[in-house]
């Protein structure tokens, strides 16, 4: 277990929403937490203000015109703190996550993308907060197997499973367990929260014009646009389901959705005693970070405290699978196996981003994933056995996926 003294952390993905809530907890703890690099993909002008104002000691950058562009924004802030070492490309990101500065990971980076530096930190012993839920869909034996075979600590960011690691007994280890760990001390459900997104109570008939802007408008929460998106669609549920199988080792049919619009009950855990323990707060994602840095102390997150007399009322109602199809294809991808959950995954990104570039209608979405699910059936590929066969498998299926997304443009 880590000492409660000065640690120094690496953020991947600074610049976005979970990047920034990072480091506004580590902001509020200088005595406690430093930080050692962090990374971004395009935002060089944060980049710089982060890196100024938090003296990183280096940045990781994804080509050489954004080095340069990272120099430029530096010149113009012109701080008193010495430039951090700016490294370049994605190897160089992989070894600033497995760097042996950086005892604490932040993996925030969006999408698949982030899966090689997430798993290098893990099997660099780290203590690893995992927000990059993406990473664990794509891989999950070989991740938790990293995190097992070199003593990581794997910690999760997403406020369900952070809120589920909170409800389980015996916290030390837990995240270590296989899925076929039978170690799960009279646990006999867990059911994950979900707001049901800004269209749950329109008609399905209404959601063929909806932008980009209005699927990424949540209720609750203040995310990225991609797992906004998710979030409209419950594919980020779905993707939730299949990390908390790895992350819990719960079979599918003891892992239970709910409808809970108010997302202050952010999951819960059923023991076979008849027990439901949740776990409650505000929606914001400060809470789960903080409770990831300062695990197992508790540190101050800045979240203003849960007044339930305001709240009123928590409402809870059970989802529609006809309503949300990609968290029915989530169900069935898990069910499948580790190269459907590839697929399933690269191929909503594909779907997304071609959506968030308005190239795409959102009820096209779940019918791009249910094709590219459909196609890799017939591919017959087996479980990918390493993680040169997920990327493999992903870029096979995003290849698939841009064709059907250019065909359903053309139609
Ligand atoms: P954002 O889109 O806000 O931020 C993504 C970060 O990743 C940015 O720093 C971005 O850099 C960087 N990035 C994007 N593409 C690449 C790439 N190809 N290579 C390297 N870096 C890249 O996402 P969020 O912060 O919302 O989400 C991050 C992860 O956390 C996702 O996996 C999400 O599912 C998960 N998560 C998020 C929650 C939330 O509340 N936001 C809640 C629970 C989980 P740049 O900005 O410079 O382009």
């Amino acid at each position: 277990m880590m000492s409660p003294q000065f640690t120094d952390v690496t953020i991947l993905g600074s610049t976005g929403s979970i990047g920034q809530n990072t480091l506004d907890v580590i902001g509020r703890h200088p005595d406690r937490y430093a930080v050692y690099a962090l990374t971004a993909h395009s935002n060089m002008q944060k980049l710089a203000e982060q890196a100024a104002q938090f003296h990183a000691k280096c940045v990781v950058v994804p080509h050489a015109l954004a080095a340069q562009n990272f120099d430029l924004n530096w010149v113009n802030l012109s701080p008193k703190t010495k430039k951090p070492d700016v490294r370049v490309g994605p190897q160089a990101l992989v070894e600033t996550a497995a760097d042996s500065s950086g005892r604490i990971v932040m993996a925030a980076i969006v999408g698949a993308a982030g899966l090689p530096a997430a798993l290098a930190a893990a099997q660099a012993g780290k203590r690893v907060l995992l927000a990059n839920k993406e990473a664990l869909v794509a891989a999950g034996s070989f991740f938790m197997q990293a995190v097992c075979d070199n003593q990581a600590e794997l910690l999760p960011i997403d406020s369900e499973h952070n809120a589920i690691f909170q409800c389980l007994p015996h916290l030390e280890n837990k995240t270590n367990q296989s899925p076929d760990s039978p170690n799960n001390k009279g646990v006999t459900r867990i059911v994950l929260t979900a707001s049901g997104g800004p269209f749950r109570q329109r008609s399905s008939d209404s959601l063929k014009h909806v932008t980009p802007d209005e699927a990424c408008a949540h209720p609750n929460w203040s995310m990225g646009r991609k797992i906004s998106v998710d979030s409209a669609t419950m594919l980020n549920k779905g993707l939730e389901v299949i990390e908390a199988h790895w992350l819990f080792g719960m079979p599918a049919d003891k892992i239970d959705v709910l409808i809970h619009p108010q997302s202050i009950v952010h999951s819960m855990v059923e023991y076979n005693d008849g027990s439901v323990l949740a776990q409650m707060g505000n929606p914001d994602m400060r809470t789960p970070i903080a409770y990831g840095l300062g695990f197992p102390d508790r540190i101050a997150a800045g979240v203003s405290p849960l007044n339930l007399a305001c709240v009123g009322k928590l409402e809870f109602e059970a989802v529609d699978f006809v309503r949300y199809p990609c968290l029915e294809l989530s169900f069935m991808a898990l069910r499948s196996g580790q190269a459907a959950c590839v697929a399933l995954n690269a191929a909503n990104e594909v779907a997304v981003e071609s959506f968030l570039n308005h190239n795409l209608g959102y009820l096209n979405i779940s019918h791009i994933v249910s094709e590219a699910l459909d196609w890799q059936v017939g591919q017959g590929w087996s479980n990918p056995s390493c993680i040169e066969d997920v990327l493999t498998i992903d870029q096979l299926v995003r290849t698939f996926a841009k064709e059907v997304c250019q065909k359903t443009l053309k139609s």
